[in-house]
């Protein structure tokens, strides 16, 4: 049955973009509405990306530690086992509470939900089609809106004569919820969902090889830091395959026959499951954007918008994974607040000069600003500073000796142009950094901050002095 409600927002699906804009948009005083074709809120982030694959590294670590590290600390384990069925239950545990707070986050503001695939039928108006199962049939129901905002996220790209199947080939979904720990797990692409989720099924015992085009992994990376991080998961075991194609793959019953290509010679590589992890293309599929005109970059499919994320169409609007940008939780959920201000007549904005990217293996890696080749590549003077966690004495306490900080800042003005951290804890200690590039901040401000003793974080002060060779503790 078709009806009509009139809402000032409505929003395109519920991930860290759609859901954020919509907590915003109704603190501002406008009436919203999201819909969401996907039994559960969260998106990507929360059912099958961030939220789930976190939840493994830290299950799988705490296994890695238990069964290599606990004997240095005088822990005996006795006879260590794993449940793999309890492990990924309680990721799914994790899953359940976070989504269903999302649900309560948003009814707590009022905002209706629907659920149902929208598609555009006008710069003002929502079909929403919710399916009814098995009997085929579909509820329609329009809404009527004086703006909408597009957040329908990505979705993994599938690479010719690599189908996903989900059994042998799959998506980072698939590689998040195996029955079983798989003997030879095969990774296509170096970047940071094939490292994380390699990670997890290196340290749960299977054989990992990632095969990466490119001759470095995590390619947008600070070159020094993606080269140590190479080299530290080559030590923990992990086979890395640079500058290699992967021209195609048979699938049997029990095997994935993978083609390998590189240094001029073929190859075949044999695994029993293939993780094909080479990135994600926006979800414009479906959506009605063609009949509403919302013009798209032909090469990437992104939505085009403009400095307010309004498309060509006035009253449309688009964040997150949809548009140009690093595709990231935090950036979509920024994204979000500065639209939801842009449409309730505010003037929102992200500095996107200031988005920290972090990969979640052990250690971890973590980055905001320019990378020591983009300061090249742009001329820009520029000094280094840098500190090994070995010389801070939190990280031996936990017997972390891996890693640095690497602080680049301009050598005229000493303004901090970029930090590149390898090492326990990354994650956390960049929010200082952001912080730092958001206010204009010099390598000296940090150099005299006074930092927590023994923290992870006086590594990035000594980091911080060594740019002006005042390093206390480097020799
Ligand atoms: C394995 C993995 C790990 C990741 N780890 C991290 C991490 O650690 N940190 C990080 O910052 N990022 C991480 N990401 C990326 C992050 O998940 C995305 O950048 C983020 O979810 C994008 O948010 P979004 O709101 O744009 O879209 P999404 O989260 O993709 O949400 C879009 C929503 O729209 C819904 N939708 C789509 N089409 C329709 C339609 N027609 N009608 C109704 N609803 C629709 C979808 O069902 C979905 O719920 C990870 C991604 C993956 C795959």
């Amino acid at each position: 049955m078709a009806h009509k409600e009139t809402y000032d927002l409505v929003i395109i699906g519920t991930g860290p973009g759609g859901y954020v804009a919509a907590v915003r948009a109704t603190q501002l005083g406008l009436k919203v509405a999201c819909v969401e074709k996907e039994p559960r809120l969260g998106g990507v982030c929360l059912n099958v990306g961030c939220i789930p694959s976190k939840a493994l590294l830290d299950s799988s670590e705490y296994f890695h530690l238990a069964k290599d590290h606990f004997a240095d600390h005088g822990i005996k384990t006795g006879n260590l086992s794993l449940d793999l069925k309890t492990m990924m239950a309680r990721k799914e545990q994790v899953v359940a509470e976070l989504t269903e707070n999302v649900r309560k986050l948003l009814e707590g503001n009022n905002i209706r939900i629907f659920h149902g695939s929208a598609r555009l039928v006008a710069g003002d108006r929502v079909e929403v089609e919710k399916n009814n199962g098995s009997a085929g049939k579909s509820d329609r129901q329009t809404l009527a809106a004086k703006a909408i905002l597009l957040a329908t996220g990505s979705a993994p790209i599938q690479m010719p004569g690599l189908e996903f199947d989900g059994k042998r080939i799959v998506t980072s979904t698939e590689a998040l919820a195996f029955k079983s720990i798989p003997k030879h797990f095969g990774i296509v692409g170096g970047g940071y969902i094939g490292l994380e989720l390699g990670s997890v099924w290196l340290r749960l015992g299977a054989k990992v090889t990632v095969v990466e085009m490119l001759p470095q992994i995590a390619a947008a990376m600070d070159g020094q830091v993606a080269r140590t991080l190479d080299r530290i998961l080559r030590k923990q075991g992990m086979e890395i395959r640079l500058n290699t194609k992967v021209a195609g793959a048979q699938t049997t019953r029990n095997k994935v026959k993978v083609t390998l290509e590189g240094n001029g010679k073929e190859e075949i590589m044999s695994c029993d499951r293939l993780l094909v992890a080479v990135g994600r293309r926006p979800l414009t599929r479906n959506l009605g954007i063609e009949q509403a005109g919302v013009e798209t970059d032909p090469r990437s499919g992104q939505v085009l918008v403009d400095e307010n994320y309004r498309t060509n169409i006035p009253t449309i609007y688009a964040i997150g994974d949809l548009i140009a940008g690093p595709m990231l939780a935090h950036k979509a959920s920024a994204e979000g607040i500065a639209a939801a201000e842009c449409i309730a007549g505010l003037s929102g904005e992200v500095n996107y000069d200031a988005i920290p990217a972090i990969v979640y293996t052990w250690p971890e890696v973590a980055s905001v600003g320019l990378t020591e080749e983009q300061v090249k590549e742009r001329n820009i003077p520029y000094c280094i500073g840098t500190y090994p966690f070995s010389g801070a004495g939190r990280a031996r306490c936990m017997g972390e000796k891996d890693g640095f900080v690497k602080l680049i800042s301009h050598s005229k003005t000493d303004r901090i142009l970029g930090v590149h951290i390898i090492g326990p804890r990354a994650a956390d200690m960049i929010a200082e950094c952001v912080l730092a590039i958001e206010f204009g901040a010099s390598s000296e401000d940090i150099a005299r901050t006074v930092h927590g003793h023994p923290t992870f974080s006086e590594a990035l002060q000594e980091a911080a002095m060594a740019v002006r060779k005042c390093s206390i503790y480097a020799s």
